[in-house]
C-alpha cells in the first residue's frame, strides 16, 4: 500500500478564463503528501493558498491536473463520489471555527460520525475522546457561544478529525487567535495529528509555527516550491 496520502499533479486554475480580467491563480502545482507528514504552506494573501487547499479538499475543482486522495484518482468522478470521499478521507479547518451555535461541543464533533453511519454511542466516545484530548474534557455540554476562541477553534478540531480522514487541510486555523492562544492552539492540533499517520496541509502566515512543521512549501507564482 502506498504511503502517499494526497497527490496535486500540474494543478492549474484560473478564475474568469478566457476573459477580460482573467486571474492565473495556479499555474500547475505539484505536492505529494506522504501519511503522518505535517506540512505548512505559506504565501502572501492573495497567491492562492484557500485555492489550492479547496482543491485539495474536493470543494473545487481544477481546469488542469489531477488530484489523488488515499491512491484514489478524484479527477472528473461524479460530485457523489467526491462527496464521499471528502466526508471519510477529508477534515477541514477555516480560520473560523463555523461550529454549528445552536448543538453542543460535542454534538457538533458527533453530526458528523452518524452522517457517516457511525452509531451514536461509538460517536459520543469518541468525540468526548477528542475533546479530553485537546484539553476540553469539561466542555462537551457547551454551546459555542459559550466557549473562548481558543476553545472553539480546538472544537472545530475535534470534529474535522472526527471520520479519522487521512488528509487534514486548514485554511489559516490560528489566523483569529492572539498569539498566546495561537501557539497553544496549534500545539492541540499538532497532538491530535501525532501518531494518527494522518497527513496535514496546514495554510499560516505565522513563520514560527510553519517551522515547526516537518515541512513548509511556498505557493511562488501559481507553483509549489520547497522552502
Ligand atoms: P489566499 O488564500 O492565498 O489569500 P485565494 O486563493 O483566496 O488566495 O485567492 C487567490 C486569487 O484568486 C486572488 O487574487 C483572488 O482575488 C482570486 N479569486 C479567488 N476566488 C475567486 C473567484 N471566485 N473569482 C475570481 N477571483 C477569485
Amino acid at each position: 500500500m502506498s504511503d502517499l496520502m494526497l497527490e496535486l499533479t500540474g494543478i492549474v486554475k484560473s478564475y474568469n478564463r478566457g476573459k477580460p480580467g482573467q486571474v492565473d491563480v495556479l499555474r500547475g502545482a505539484d505536492l505529494q503528501l506522504q501519511s503522518g507528514e505535517v506540512v505548512a504552506l505559506v504565501a502572501p494573501s492573495g497567491a492562492g493558498k484557500s485555492t489550492l487547499l479547496h482543491i485539495a479538499g474536493l470543494l473545487d475543482t481544477p481546469n488542469e491536473g489531477t488530484v489523488q486522495v488515499a491512491g484514489a484518482e478524484l479527477t472528473g468522478k461524479s460530485d457523489r463520489r467526491r462527496t464521499v470521499t471528502r466526508r471519510q478521507d477529508i477534515g477541514f479547518i477555516y480560520q473560523f471555527h463555523h461550529l454549528l451555535p445552536e448543538f453542543t461541543a460535542a454534538e457538533n464533533i458527533i453530526l458528523p460520525q452518524l452522517a457517516n453511519g457511525v452509531s451514536q454511542s461509538d460517536a459520543e466516545t469518541r468525540a468526548l475522546d477528542l475533546l479530553a484530548r485537546v484539553g476540553l474534557r469539561d466542555r462537551g455540554t457547551h454551546r459555542p457561544a459559550a466557549l473562548s476562541g481558543g476553545e472553539q477553534q480546538r472544537v472545530a478540531f475535534c470534529r474535522a478529525m472526527a471520520n479519522q480522514p487521512g488528509v487534514l487541510l486548514a485554511d489559516e486555523p490560528t489566523g483569529n487567535l492572539d498569539p498566546g492562544t495561537s501557539d497553544q492552539v496549534f500545539g492541540a492540533l499538532m497532538e491530535l495529528v501525532a501518531g494518527t499517520g494522518m497527513s496535514a496541509l496546514i495554510a499560516t502566515h505565522n513563520l514560527e509555527l510553519a517551522a515547526r512543521m516537518d515541512r513548509v512549501v511556498k505557493l511562488e507564482d501559481g507553483v509549489l516550491v520547497t522552502v
